[in-house]
C-alpha cells in the first residue's frame, strides 16, 4: 500500500455508472486526460434495467447491459481509461486531489463523484435468511427463476412499479405491496403496471418472510386495521428505495436523506470536486438526468482546467 507510484490525470471519475461514464466521455472528448474507477467495473444500477424505454432517442428500448456496454466503449473511444478498483481514500492536497486504491495512487486536478446509490433493505425477519432463496433486489437478474410462479413486489416507487411490469411478463401472478394507498411512481408507469394485471395490495407492509428451504409466504399487515394475513409466494422482490454511496466524502454537506449537495454546476462545497447522478441531491433520478449531471460536471471541470 505504501510507496505507490502516482499517475496524474486532469479528471478522475469515481463510479462507472451512466453519470460517471457520460462525464468521462464529455471530459475526454473535450481534451482532458480522464480516468474512471469503479469497484465493480462499468455499469452501475442501469445493468439491472430489463428495458430502458424512456431515454430520448433510444427507441425501441434496449436492455441496460447493452446500453452501458455501448456507453463504456464510447467513453473509451474518446480516450477515457476505465479501471476496476476500489477507491480507499480521497484527499485534497494543495490544488489537486489524491485518490488511493489498494494498488495505485492517482492525482487529479478535478474529481467527480458518481458513486450512485444502493438498494435499501426492508429489515424484516426472513429477509436476510432468504436472500438468494426467493428474496431478491434485482428483477432482471432473478426474475426468470420465477417464471409462472407467484411473485410479490414490495415498494411503491418507480423501481417497484417498473420491475413489477417486467415480472408480469414472466408470471401472471404478481402482487405489489405498498404501504400507502397511492403509488409514488410516475403515473405512466403506474398505469402500465395496472394494465399488465399486477395486483396492488395497498396500505400494507410485509412484517415477515417465511419458508423452509426457500421462500413460501409473507406475513402482510394492513397499516390501517392492523389485520395480518399470510400470502403464499415463491419470490419477494424488494424495491424500497436507495441509499447514497457517500462513505468516501463524509465531510461534504448533504441533504437530510444523505445525498450530496451541489450547485447547478454539479460542484460540491469543495472547489474542483463534483458530484453527478444518483449520489447527488436532486428532485428526479433518471438515466437522462444522471447523464446530464455528468456532462455538466465535465464541462465545468474542462473550463476550470483550461483557464487555470
Ligand atoms: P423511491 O422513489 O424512494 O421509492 C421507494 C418506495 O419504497 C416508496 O414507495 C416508499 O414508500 C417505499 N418504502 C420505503 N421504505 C419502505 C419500507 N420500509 N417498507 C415499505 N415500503 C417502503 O425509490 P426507487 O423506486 O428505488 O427510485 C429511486 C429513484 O430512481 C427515484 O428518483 C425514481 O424516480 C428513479 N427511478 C426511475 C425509474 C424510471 O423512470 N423508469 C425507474 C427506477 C427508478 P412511500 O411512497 O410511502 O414513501
Amino acid at each position: 500500500m505504501e510507496n505507490l507510484e502516482t499517475e496524474k490525470f486532469d479528471y478522475v471519475v469515481i463510479g462507472a455508472g451512466c453519470a460517471g461514464l457520460a462525464s468521462a466521455q464529455y471530459a475526454a472528448r473535450g481534451g482532458l486526460s480522464v480516468l474512471v474507477l469503479d469497484v465493480a467495473g462499468a455499469g452501475g444500477q442501469v445493468l439491472q434495467i430489463s428495458e430502458l424505454e424512456n431515454y430520448p432517442g433510444v427507441f425501441p428500448a434496449v436492455d441496460g447491459a447493452t446500453y452501458m456496454m455501448t456507453m463504456q466503449k464510447q467513453a473509451e473511444a474518446f480516450g477515457a481509461k476505465v479501471i476496476q478498483a476500489q477507491v480507499l481514500s480521497i484527499d485534497k492536497t494543495g490544488g489537486s486531489f489524491m485518490i488511493k486504491t489498494k494498488k495505485a495512487a492517482y492525482e487529479a486536478t478535478c474529481l467527480c463523484l458518481a458513486t450512485g446509490a444502493i438498494h435499501r433493505n426492508l429489515e424484516v425477519p426472513g429477509e436476510k435468511e432468504f436472500s438468494g432463496r426467493g428474496v431478491s433486489y434485482c428483477a432482471t437478474c432473478d426474475g426468470p427463476f420465477f417464471r409462472n410462479k407467484k411473485i410479490v413486489v414490495v415498494g411503491g416507487g418507480d423501481s417497484a412499479c417498473s420491475e413489477a411490469i417486467y415480472l408480469s411478463t414472466l408470471s401472471s401472478d404478481v402482487s405489489i405491496i405498498h404501504r400507502r394507498n397511492k403509488f409514488r411512481a410516475q403515473q405512466a408507469v403506474i398505469d402500465k403496471m395496472l394494465a399488465a394485471g399486477v395486483k396492488p395490495v395497498y396500505d400494507s407492509v410485509v412484517k415477515e418472510i417465511k419458508g423452509g428451504a426457500k421462500v413460501e409466504s409473507v406475513i402482510v399487515e394492513n397499516v390501517k386495521t392492523g389485520e395480518q394475513t399470510e400470502l403464499t409466494t415463491d419470490a419477494v422482490f424488494i424495491f424500497t428505495g436507495m441509499l447514497p454511496q457517500t462513505d468516501l466524502v463524509d465531510m461534504l454537506p448533504k441533504d437530510p436523506a444523505g445525498y450530496i449537495l451541489t450547485d447547478e454546476n454539479m460542484e460540491t462545497s469543495v472547489p474542483g470536486l463534483f458530484a453527478a447522478g444518483d449520489v447527488r441531491s436532486k428532485p428526479f433520478r433518471q438515466v437522462v438526468t444522471a447523464v446530464s449531471d455528468g456532462a455538466i460536471a465535465a464541462h465545468i471541470a474542462s473550463e476550470r482546467i483550461r483557464n487555470a
